[in-house]
Parts: structure tokens; sequence; C-alpha cells
């Protein structure tokens, strides 16, 4: 398994005699410089961390570590250069998919670079209280295998992110091992097979749990395996708001029902809460639902990439469920901007106020269309005064055929009313909640007028003929002026006799 390359050109580096080892896929860049350690015959760690890094330290920060550019000098990139060894061997590759573009570049940069406090404190990512956690984690069966093939086991990339509690492979959970707890800290390299059998913990977990954490796995994979994917922090809070909206947590004025959402979430978590690493998914207490509430809020700041994972998971059915929304979002976003987004939050609303007021459909109906309980729809109804009162019930009636009937024959508003004993109010909304049948109404109602115009006019020219056209306009329901206003082709052109009856009398 050794790479015949010589890494020489370091000064200190000392001799040409040893050579690099190659790196196992998925192999920890931590994990790496323990084998090359081992094989370099140094005594003292810190001499093998200053020959890789050009530095003491810099060589046991499994995370997050710095120095990379001295790192692909002193290996001639051995390893890839330090972009590619900080994606694929440490947990930077992790970050990337919900970090912005510049902010992985800055990461990046500072990981190149020579200050590690800069790398943290930067992204803001110490203020979220996982990153500081330095356990490393291993499956138990893929170390016998790796130490039956290699003869050393090492720590996978893939195990060590914050959201992989299982082997993807073996689909067993894997033990934990937290150097801090044991005692021990400083310059010194650990491996898989060093750690004594008490030193670790086993976790244990239900089969569904099991299965949540595959779940959650699967979620990370995808996300962290495409390469081009930088999630925007806005359009995942709206994602994730018109989802909770779906999974009705949303109330008709477009606020969050966070304590509903907050027990369906712990509900769902409650066991892997337990787990070494998971703790996080178990803060959501107090007024906003600790970390859940800030989900959902426009908050200043990184938020750590497994509370919205445990987050997307819970809303949504899977990764292509979630990627097909939030591209949905993002291109809502891109034509009409935000406030598209938000109007598709608070729908709900409009859409109960315009069933109610028509009687479309009772309010237990529209409840139950729109996912809310009645309620809920009963105090929105109230606080904006939509009279909710009993009334004759006309929709779904033989009463409402009849409407629509004369409303289709053009017939007058107030004449049915009248007829039906139904508020002209109410075919005024009817009519605007079916705008089909609004324009029938409007094409016939016209049609009617004209008609009705017509045989007026006409019935006063036989009945007074030889009058001139401005007595006729004095006779009582002539209808001239509605013509001469609305069908004048028809005055100029069936009559034109009129035009030649003399003008006065
Ligand atoms: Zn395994």
């Amino acid at each position: 398994m050794m790479n015949e390359m010589p890494a020489h050109q370091n000064n200190l580096l000392g001799s040409d005699s040893w050579v690099l080892p190659g790196a196992q896929n998925d192999q920890t860049l931590y994990s790496w410089s323990a084998v090359y350690h081992k094989a370099s015959g140094n005594v003292d760690a810190g001499t093998t961390s200053r020959q890789l890094f050009g530095q003491s330290d810099a060589a046991f920060t499994p995370d997050l570590p710095s120095r990379l550019d001295f790192l692909q000098t002193a290996t001639r990139a051995h390893l890839g250069d330090a972009e590619t060894v900080a994606r694929t061997r440490t947990l930077a590759g992790f970050y990337r998919p919900f970090f912005p573009e510049e902010k992985y570049q800055k990461l990046i940069t500072a990981m190149r670079g020579e200050r590690p406090g800069a790398i943290k404190a930067e992204l803001g990512l110490s203020r979220s209280g996982i990153v500081s956690s330095q356990t490393f984690r291993v499956c138990p069966e893929c170390m016998e295998e790796e130490f039956k093939r290699l003869g050393y086991a090492y720590w996978h990339t893939e195990h060590q992110w914050p959201s992989c509690a299982l082997c993807g492979r073996h689909h067993v959970l894997l033990w934990c091992f937290d150097p801090n707890s044991a005692g021990n800290s400083g310059r010194i390299f650990y491996q898989p097979k060093g750690i004594v059998p008490s030193g670790w913990i086993r976790p244990a977990a239900s089969a569904e749990a099991l299965q949540s954490l595959m779940k959650l796995l699967s979620w990370s994979r995808q996300l962290v395996g495409d390469n081009e994917l930088h999630l925007d922090e806005e359009i995942l809070r709206w994602a994730y708001l018109l989802r909770a909206k779906q999974r009705s947590w949303i109330a008709f004025d477009g606020t969050l029902r966070l304590h509903k959402l907050k027990d369906s979430f712990d509900s769902a978590y409650r066991e892997i809460a337990t787990l070494p690493g998971f703790s996080i998914a178990a803060e959501t207490d107090g007024p906003n639902s600790g970390f859940l509430g800030g989900m959902f809020r426009k908050v200043v700041g990184q938020r750590h990439p497994l509370k919205h994972l445990l987050l997307l998971n819970f809303l949504f059915d899977g990764p292509e469920d979630f990627q097909k929304a939030y591209a949905d979002h993002l291109a809502v976003k891109a034509d009409a901007g935000v406030t598209a987004l938000l109007k598709t939050l608070t729908d709900s609303r409009s859409k109960l106020e315009a069933w109610i007021r028509t009687q479309a459909m009772s309010v237990n109906k529209a409840a139950q269309e729109l996912g809310v309980p009645t309620g809920q729809a009963i105090k929105y109804l109230d606080s904006v005064g939509v009279n909710r009162e009993k009334r004759p019930r006309i929709v779904g009636t033989e009463r409402e055929a009849r409407l629509r009937k004369l409303l289709t024959e053009g017939v007058e508003r107030g004449k049915i009313a009248e007829e039906l004993s139904i508020r002209p109010g109410f075919i005024k909304d009817y009519l605007a909640t079916h705008p089909e049948l609004a324009s029938e109404w409007a094409t016939n109602h016209l049609a009617k007028l004209r008609a009705r115009y017509r045989e007026q006019f006409l019935k006063v020219l036989s009945d007074n003929p030889g009058l001139p056209i401005k007595a006729i306009r004095r006779i009582p329901a002539n209808g001239f002026q509605w013509l001469y206003i609305n069908d004048l082709e028809w005055l100029r052109s069936v009559l034109p006799a009129i035009w030649s009856r003399p003008r006065d009398s």
C-alpha cells in the first residue's frame, strides 16, 4: 500500500528514504497523517505534524484543519490539491452545500492559511454548539474488514459527518471515541485499532431509529454529493415555511403554529436525540421552541447543517421531493419576488373568506378542504368580520340550480333575488366566484335589455305614427336614449326612416 513518490523537497523531511502512504477512499486527512506518522518512524507526533503542516499542532484537528497549502507543497500534492483534500478528507465537504459559494471559498482559504482560529470564528460555526466536538466515529464492521485487508483500520470522512450515526454499508451504529473524556488531548494520532475496547461508546437504537438514521444519511449523501449545490438560506426558509403550511402548521395569518410542529418534531426524533452528537435534536424547548423556531425566522449567522438536515428529513418525503420544491420557490422568487412566496403562504385566508362569503361551502367543509381545524377557521372568519350565520342554504340545493338557470338566461339580478328570495349581495358574490357564469350572464343580460328596448321603441313608433323624434323622446319608456348609447347601429340601419322624420313638431 506504499506509494513510491518521495516528499523530499521540505527541509524538515530530512531524508529521501521514506515514502508517503497511499490514501484510502474516504479516508480523512487526519487518519492518513496518522498512517504516515507510523510509517515515518518519527517518535514525536509533533515532528510529523511539522513535516506535513509546518507546525507541531496542526495535524491534530480532525474536522477543519489549517495549513493545507503547506501540506500540498510538502507532499507534492500527493493527496490532490488543497481544495480537494479539504472537500473530500475533512468536514469542509459536509459544510459546502449549506454555505453560499463565497462563504465556502472563505472557508477553504482559511483552511489553506496558517490561522486555524480564523476558520470557525469567521464562519460563525463556533456559536452553533456542535463544532467543538472532536469525537471520532467508526463502523465496527468496516474496522475489522479493513484490518484484515490493509493491516490497519482508518477513519472514514463520511462517518465523521455530524449527521451520520450509522455505516451506510453495514447499517450498524457507529462507535464513538471522545479523546477529551478519555483524559487525553494534545499531540496524539488516534487510529481505530489503537482505541482500547473500553474507550468506545457503543450506542444502541431501535430498528425504527436505524431506519430514520439511514434516511438522514441519504439526505446528507445527496446534498454533499452534489458538487454544484450551495443552498440559499432564504429559499431554504421559504421551503420550510411552505412545506409547514402543507402540513397544517401555518395559521391563516401566515404565522407558524410552532408548538404543534415542535411536538411532532420531538416525537420524530425522541430516540435519535439520545445518540452521541445528536442532542441538538432535543433542544426545542423555550418560548421559540429552541433552535426550531429560529429555522423559520430570518436570523443572523450560520445555522449548523445538522439542524437543516434534521428539519429537511422531518418536513420532506426525501431529497427529490425537497429539491423540486426548492427549485420551484427559487423560480417564483426570481420571477415575482418574495411577496409572491408570502402570498402563497397566506392564500388560505382569501380562499376561506371567499368560500364562506359566497356560501360555496360550509365552514366545516372549507376547513377540511384547507386542512385546518374548524375552530381556527371560525376564529379567523370572526376576526375579519365575515358573517358566517346560518342562512337558508342555497349552494347544493335545487335553488342553486334555479339561480344558475336564471343567471344563464341573463335575467336581471334584482328580479332573481326577488323570485328566489336571495340577498342581492349573495348573487353578486356568487357571480364573483363563478367568472364563466358571470360573463355568460353579462352577455345574455345585455341581449335581453337590447331586445326589450328595441321592442319598446318600435311599439312607441307604431303607436305614434308621424310624431317627430323630439316628441317621441318625451314619451315614457320610449327606449331611445338607451338604444342611442348602446345600439346606435341598429337605430341607424334598421330604422333609417327615423332620421328623416321632422325634427320639430
Ligand atoms: Zn461499515
